[in-house]
């Protein structure tokens, strides 16, 4: 490709949209343009890098024994009304009408697709297993596009999905896709690491996320370097011991506190009760019914365990400021403050206390009357706790549940992740198979997605310098660039120019000849912000000297003879 004909518009400066990095590389190196908050446009160069990532996932699929398909982003909403997902990702859900009133889905993802397929082919356990992939666009209602392609309302995801007649079958096929995933990122250049991920109310621990360590990054990993151990925050737990345990002492008393209404007011005098001898207790609504949560008075709910835990589709706190909720709070007798689980509480409510509080006494809690508490409280004795779970959040520095280590946090993009899904979809959906024995049984399944856009953009938020981008050469749109810093066609220089760009063309090289009449600085300063991997400089000076400069992005410039370049290049790209 010469220049001139490309479209590569490079800017000096980053337009105001982009906040990070990666987002004002993929606008100044003229590869992505907006067309609205969260949807895009791939420009020429942007997408040929695409492509390529695009390709290794392809190429790793294959290669896994998994099967492309290509699956329609407009699906009808009864599938969605089937698997209970019209409701529980309304939140997510682009619906359209077609002109004769009818209602459509613009597909976040293809569980039901995919598993309405199996259902009219996968009938027999001949047939088993299966894994179907796509690579496809994807619609969501972010509540908060940003980031450009990283949360986009519009973007390619790769998305496989597996089918087996057991459970040990699909953990093959879930390991296969793991180690499958190891290598996609791997191949494009791109550092990742794999963590236990939330399974929601399918439970168990066959999730994983693969991240790409980011402070940029919307997760938090919680990692232990001595033992290996990593989990996203969600899903992470901890080695931290329960509650200490006092003298069971006295029965419970209530004592008078007008005005102190957070954990942080009763901790100080003339109370002097420690957050960790506090029982902080909120109202939660899940799926619209009340129940009691109780964590430590120093430790934070964590919200998609509670969800993971009740197997509610929306769980949210109960808000005062929300008239249908108040009543919630009248049934207690009291507001947010002093609020408590030991007297009051309606009959049927459930009461989920934290693991952390289990056995513990001498606790402190609201008394369900405003400007009042009860010190002296045990949760064995004095609440009807109807289920232990650990709901609380991990924090930096708790030792591992693992090696007793101190664990640490740090900030993730997530790229990929692998989900063991069971027979969830399968049994609503109804992708049943005849067995050996005759027996109709749901296939068990597994759902496997790459956000390719957002792994290419996590590639340049991996690897760039002051510059601008640097290309791994898997991915890069071209992996050559050759800058003459003269371009009139009869000079000496655009003729060598010439002559290698066709030799490293025909011998299959992306290259690209910058053949624009500009100052030596500005096609060097473009070079470098695109990141071609290897950009080969051809002036009067050098070649005076019998010689061409050989430079990959970020390294140093090496001379070598002009009619060695192309070996040269070629050597430096691996062949
Ligand atoms: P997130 O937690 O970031 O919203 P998710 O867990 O909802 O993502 P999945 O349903 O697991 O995403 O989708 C598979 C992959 O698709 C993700 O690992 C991510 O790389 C990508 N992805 C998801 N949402 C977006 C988005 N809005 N824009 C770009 N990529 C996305
Ligand atoms: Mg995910």
């Amino acid at each position: 490709m010469r220049w001139t004909q490309a479209l590569i518009p490079t800017l000096k400066e980053a337009p105001a949209e982009a906040e990070i990095l990666s987002h004002k590389l993929l606008l100044r190196a003229g590869l992505l343009r907006k067309l609205a908050s969260g949807v895009y446009t791939f420009l020429p160069l942007g997408l040929r890098a695409l492509r390529k990532v695009e390709q290794i996932v392809r190429e790793e699929m294959d290669r896994a024994g998994a099967l492309e398909i290509l699956m329609p982003a407009l699906q009808p909403p009864e599938i969605w009304q089937q698997s209970g997902r019209y409701e529980t990702a309304r939140d997510v859900l682009y619906k359209v009408r077609d002109n004769s009133k009818r209602e459509w889905v613009l597909g976040p993802t293809h569980e039901e697709v995919v598993t309405t397929l199996a259902a009219g082919e996968l009938g027999s356990y001949r047939l088993l297993p299966k894994n179907f992939y796509q690579i496809q666009v994807k619609f969501r209602d972010e509540i908060r596009p940003r980031f450009g392609l990283m949360r986009a309302r519009e973007f390619i995801m790769k998305d496989a999905y597996s089918f087996d007649t057991t459970d040990e079958g699909a953990m093959a096929s879930y390991r296969k896709m793991y180690d499958a995933y190891s290598r996609i990122f791997e191949r494009c250049g791109l550092k990742t690491f794999p963590v236990e991920a939330d399974t929601g109310v399918i439970g168990g621990s066959h999730s994983h996320e693969f991240m790409v360590p980011a402070e940029t990054g919307e997760n938090d990993v919680v990692y232990c370097e001595a033992c290996g151990y990593a989990a996203n925050i969600e899903k992470a737990t901890s080695g931290i011991p329960r509650t200490a345990a006092r003298e069971l002492g006295a029965a419970v008393e209530k004592f008078p506190t007008p005005g102190v209404v957070t954990i942080a007011a009763l901790s100080k005098a003339p109370h002097a009760v420690p957050a960790n001898r506090q029982i902080k207790t909120l109202v939660y609504l899940a799926d619209s019914k009340p129940m009691l949560v109780l964590i430590r008075g120093d430790d934070q709910l964590n919200e998609t365990k509670l969800m993971a835990r009740t197997g509610a589709a929306q769980v949210r706190p109960a808000d005062v400021a929300n008239p249908a909720d108040l009543a919630h709070f009248h049934a207690l007798g009291a507001m947010p403050g002093s609020l408590g689980a030991v007297a009051k509480v309606p009959a049927d409510w459930p009461v989920l206390a934290d693991e952390r509080l289990r056995g513990a006494n001498d606790m402190t809690t609201g008394a369900n009357e405003d400007g009042f508490h009860f010190r002296h409280v045990s949760l064995e004795r004095d609440i009807r706790v109807t289920h232990w779970h650990d709901l609380r959040t991990v924090t930096a520095g708790e030792p591992c549940a693992k090696c007793a280590k101190a664990l640490k946090i740090r900030r993730a993009i997530e790229v990929g992740h692998v989900f063991k899904l069971g027979t969830k979809y399968s049994e609503k959906l109804g992708a049943l198979f005849v067995d050996v024995d005759g027996a109709r049984k749901p296939c068990v399944m597994g759902c496997y997605g790459i956000g390719v856009t957002r792994t290419l953009q996590a590639v340049i938020e991996q690897c760039n310098d002051a510059d601008g981008i640097i290309w791994p050469l898997a991915v890069a749109p071209y992996a050559v660039c050759l800058t003459p810093l003269v371009v009139a066609p009869d000079s000496a220089v655009m003729q060598l120019a010439e002559k290698i760009y066709a030799a490293l063309t025909a011998a299959g090289v992306d290259v690209i000849l910058d053949d624009r009449d500009e100052r030596p600085g500005v096609k060097f300063k473009d070079a470098d912000l695109v990141g071609f991997p290897i950009r080969v400089g051809l002036g009067e000076k050098s070649l005076a000297k019998g010689e061409v400069e050989l430079k990959p992005r970020g390294g140093a410039i090496t001379f070598v003879k002009a009619e060695e370049a192309v070996a040269a290049v070629l050597k430096a790209l691996g062949r």
